[in-house]
């Protein structure tokens, strides 16, 4: 925009910026005030972010992290600067006394808030669920996908009694089963009458803001004696939604290149590291040939860490066979939240030991997520004016113990351990130093 002439800004909705005699703000906007050559006189709009500098006002600064944003392919050492609930700047040195709040981040990996793919946090309703604020936003995980705990009839309470009142960021994929995951007694899909195409196909139209997809769980104690079917209904529901699919494998009633099969570009394969039958290696130890068909093909293997579902040995193949995960996600729940998974932290932290490099595990955990949940403008970044969602880790070193679902124990001499998390410009959670 260049500059437009008119009358000066009346005094009640402006002030004089400090250090520029010709800067003024007003309620509505931020002009550069410019006395032209015939006497009349021009605005100029500038920046919000010019603007709080001339102020020398940041809601936020973060000193002295190394920011790891793989979004932008950064990894350097870097102060970040928030106002407003956005990522204002990135710069090598912004001064402490230009922000309301400083964090200290000397010594500490800077990230953008990290995004948990599958977790389950309906707690009450669903036998696995667990504090959202608790468990994720205060071990650095600003945004979850709360993977199915709801269906159609269950869907209304976690809108109301956890999306709407939790501090972290909640989305969900809608289970294909209108109870959703409320019994432990009974799989969610032994009586197909609960796969209702309608209801999902009505509550996904209804709550589009929030559900991102449809979940289906096809281990054979879920799904009784229906076999392939409820991945048949649910995907009749995600094509007619236009949303991708999450399926749950693992000792499932089929192999799992007849799932594989029925999986589109963005559809997302859960639990892909799981040790157990129908797993993604042959008899040999061989990563699928349709494993990597689906790959190719776009469809995306999630981690999903789970209570059951990750095995060291099975990852470790699939890496060195080049079989890398799209995204890594915790599947925290009720079951596995005091060990082995802990939080999203933890199951990154054992991709660090099986060989990703850092950058491409924070990816996994941040910027992946984000695109596929259509939302990598505004999260899982830290361009200038994305939501200022930022976790903070100390890379412990040291020997940590880490333990897979299938008894076994590796042991690192690294640890991503979540000291600070900022949601929307605000510290939530913090063992650094803050001022205040
Ligand atoms: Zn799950």
């Amino acid at each position: 925009m260049g500059p437009r002439r008119g009358p000066p800004i009346p005094a009640v909705f402006s002030a004089r910026l400090k250090g520029d005699e010709n800067l003024f703000y007003s309620t509505h906007s931020f002009e550069t005030v410019i006395l032209e050559k015939d006497g009349a006189i021009g605005y100029k709009p500038e920046p919000a972010w010019y603007i709080a500098r001339c102020l020398g006002v940041h809601d936020l600064v973060i000193k002295g992290g190394t920011v790891v944003d793989p979004s932008q392919s950064l990894h350097k050492r870097s102060d970040v600067a928030v106002l407003r609930g956005q990522i204002e700047a990135l710069e090598a040195d912004i001064p402490a006394d230009q922000g309301r709040r400083v964090v200290d981040a000397q010594g500490c990996i800077v990230t953008p808030g990290l995004i948990d793919l599958h977790v389950h946090v309906y707690p009450g309703v669903s036998h696995f669920g667990i504090n959202p604020d608790v468990h994720c936003l205060a071990r650095g995980v600003t945004t979850v996908v709360d993977a199915g705990s709801s269906g159609a009839d269950t869907f209304d309470g976690l809108r109301r009694y956890v999306i709407d009142v939790s501090a972290t960021r909640v989305y969900a994929f809608l289970n294909i089963s209108s109870m959703g995951m409320v019994s432990p007694q009974i799989g969610e899909l032994e009586d197909i009458r609960f796969a209702s195409v309608e209801r999902a196909i009505e509550v996904c139209e209804r709550n589009r803001d929030i559900i991102q997809g449809v979940k289906v769980r096809l281990s054979r104690v879920i799904v009784g004696q229906n076999g392939l079917l409820p991945l048949q209904l649910a995907k009749r529901v995600s094509e007619a939604v236009r949303m991708p699919l999450m399926v749950h494998v693992g000792a499932t009633p089929e192999p799992l290149e007849q799932i594989l099969a029925e999986l589109k570009k963005g559809d997302i394969m859960t639990h892909c590291f799981h040790g157990g039958q129908y797993g993604i290696l042959d008899k040999q130890g061989f990563v699928l040939e349709k494993a990597h068909d689906a790959v190719t093909r776009g469809v995306i293997f999630d981690v999903g860490h789970g209570k059951g579902s990750f095995s060291f040995d099975v990852a470790e193949k699939a890496l060195a066979q080049g079989m890398v995960p799209g995204t890594i996600s915790s599947d925290l729940h009720r079951y596995n939240v005091f060990g082995p998974v802990y939080d999203l932290a933890t199951t990154m932290s054992k991709f660090l030991l099986l060989g990703l490099p850092l950058d491409e595990v924070v990816a996994k955990a941040a910027s992946t997520p984000a695109s596929l949940l259509g939302m990598s403008d505004k999260i899982g970044t830290m361009r200038r004016g994305a939501i200022a969602d930022i976790s903070i880790f100390n890379l412990e070193e040291g020997s940590f113990r880490f333990d897979d679902t299938m008894g076994k124990t590796r042991y690192s001499q690294q640890r991503l351990s979540p000291t600070c998390v900022i949601k929307g410009g605000k510290p939530f959670a913090s063992s650094l130093p803050v001022s205040i």
